[in-house]
């Protein structure tokens, strides 16, 4: 990778020494473990390391460099109800900060130990790991919120269901992290969203128990399980759900379409999504990305059309997809749709997608980290009014910080990872080679940029990345302020001692239980 960047950047790139767990320097716990929890909770040191990072750029980068100030001081790893109980009591009684833990694979600073703890505990909650039970007439499933993706699918299977929900990071993430942030799964359309498969969640609170009724569907007041999609770990820990689940895909068709221009590319993603065909996948990549992802020219983007469904074939729907946009000037063969009638031998030649899905899922955080590249990702939602200015002025403003940060040499880049037939999410990824040791700095000029730019021109601060600490400036801008008053009020109820997550979606009370 090293010798990659120095080719591409004319300047020599070294790849920084990966520290030894062992010498990496930590300060001493600052809590004693009382005898009943020994055997659950445990500061081993290179637990305590493991735990003090998410996986945002700026986090593996500090990692790389040994730098690992604030570290829990304790990492509990409870395998039952019962002994999460015992924990978060002994945290809440002695005012340690408790930080659910999942997969730690937030990229917005949400496993982090705030400066002002005066003790905290990480709980990971990795043994809560089981796929309870299987309603195979309702098509629900009662499953643990520390399971990670790979596991949950694999207990499925067996019976021929999935949970369908497939985020980028779904290898390495857990059930309980995505409800905690309300996380996208990679479908562009339709059910994608892990809040759209919550039937029932329980949550343990430090003021006790929550748990919602399982229904289809309820209108009685304020829903409780919106309450807790999103709450980030600040409201109360979850430890189980009933999730809807659903038949595996065996039909499936998929279509990658060349434009020679991006404005006519959204304008026929726009026109798919409003013929609400719903259809599994609707990427469109700006040519940069599909030059980069799926092998194209550099000068076209491309919009990838997918469609599945365990019970109707997917021809007539793809079909009708592809003569859309080609009514607004996309351009494919037919011998390059690709259909599958649920054989599993798809005819046709599939052309650019496959590239591009060997690169979405082969996604690989960290390889760059330390050599001075400074890369990251926002994303956003818009509606279409809105659309062409918005990108062009996202575009302006965070072009300008990258050029004024890292000089000629960098790269900003947009593709659309939902779809609504109201207005696209574009997800933008940036680059450019800045100074080692200088990372921290340049990027927070260019992320501000950024986040300026989309609460600015009439965005949300995040469409499916979650709020955690980067966030929270740009949350508090765009939602209501009586929003957050209620809000700190439930958490008062919840957590009348401020232990959860404090900083994470909004600044803690100064003194909690004042208001
Ligand atoms: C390479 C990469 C790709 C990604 N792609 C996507 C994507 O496609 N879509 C997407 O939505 N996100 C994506 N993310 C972000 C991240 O994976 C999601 O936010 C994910 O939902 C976090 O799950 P986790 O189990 O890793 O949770 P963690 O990172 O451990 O925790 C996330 C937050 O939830 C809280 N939390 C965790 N578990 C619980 C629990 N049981 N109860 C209460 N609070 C809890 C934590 O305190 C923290 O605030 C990506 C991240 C990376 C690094």
């Amino acid at each position: 990778m090293a010798r990659s960047l120095s080719a591409t950047y004319g300047r020599e790139v070294t790849a920084p020494p990966i520290p030894d767990v062992q010498d990496i320097a930590l300060r001493k716990p600052r809590l004693q473990i009382p005898s009943t929890l020994e055997s659950i909770v445990t500061s081993d040191h290179t637990e305590r390391v493991i735990h003090t990072y998410g996986g945002h750029f700026l986090e593996l980068t500090r990692a790389l460099r040994g730098e690992f100030d604030e570290p829990p001081d304790a990492v509990a790893y409870p395998a039952t109800e019962a002994e999460l109980e015992q924990v978060l009591d002994w945290c809440d009684s002695n005012g340690y900060v408790a930080v659910p833990y999942g997969g730690g694979t937030t990229v917005v600073g949400g496993v982090s130990v705030p400066a002002e703890a005066r003790g905290a505990v990480t709980i990971d909650m990795e043994r809560l790991d089981s796929v309870l039970e299987v309603d195979t007439t309702s098509r629900a499933a009662r499953i643990q919120a520390g399971i990670f993706g790979p596991d949950l699918e694999d207990a499925l299977r067996p019976q021929g269901f999935t949970l369908r929900h497939f985020p980028q990071s779904f290898p390495w993430s857990t059930l309980g992290g995505w409800i905690a942030t309300r996380s996208g799964g990679h479908y562009a359309t339709n059910h994608t969203h892990i809040d759209d498969f919550v039937e029932s969640v329980r949550m343990l609170t430090p003021s006790g128990w929550w748990e919602s009724r399982r229904l289809p569907g309820s209108g009685a007041g304020p829903s409780p399980d919106r309450m807790v999609l999103g709450s980030e770990g600040t409201l109360g820990i979850i430890t189980e759900a009933w999730m809807r689940i659903q038949k595996r895909p065996v039909f499936r068709a998929t279509a990658g379409i060349a434009f020679d221009s991006w404005e006519r590319a959204s304008e026929a993603t726009r026109h798919v999504a409003q013929a609400k065909l719903w259809p599994a996948n609707l990427r469109l990549l700006d040519p940069a990305e599909a030059g980069r992802a799926a092998g194209m020219s550099g000068s076209e983007a491309l919009l990838i059309i997918g469609f599945e469904s365990a019970e109707v074939p997917q021809g007539a729907l793809i079909r009708e997809a592809v003569e859309i946009a080609r009514s607004q000037g996309g351009s494919i063969d037919d011998d390059d749709i690709l259909i599958d009638d649920g054989s599993g031998a798809a005819t046709g030649r599939g052309g650019a997608v496959g590239n591009w899905r060997s690169s979405f899922i082969g996604v690989n955080a960290g390889t760059t980290n330390g050599m001075g590249l400074i890369g990251d990702t926002f994303e956003t939602a818009i509606t279409w009014d809105r659309w062409p200015e918005f990108d062009a002025g996202v575009r302006a403003r965070v072009g300008d910080a990258l050029q004024r940060v890292v000089g000629d040499a960098w790269t900003l880049s947009c593709r659309f990872t939902h779809v609504y037939p109201d207005g696209p999410a574009p997800y933008y990824t940036f680059s450019g080679m800045g100074t080692p040791g200088g990372e921290a700095e340049q990027w927070q000029t260019i992320k501000d940029a950024a986040n300026q730019a989309l609460i600015d021109l009439g965005g949300t601060i995040t469409h499916h990345h979650a709020v955690g600490r980067m966030h929270a400036p740009g949350w508090r801008a765009q939602r209501p302020d009586l929003f957050e008053t209620s809000l700190r009020a439930a958490k008062r109820a919840l957590d009348p001692n401020g232990i959860l997550n404090p900083g994470v979606l909004f600044d803690p009370d100064p003194v909690p239980n004042s208001r």
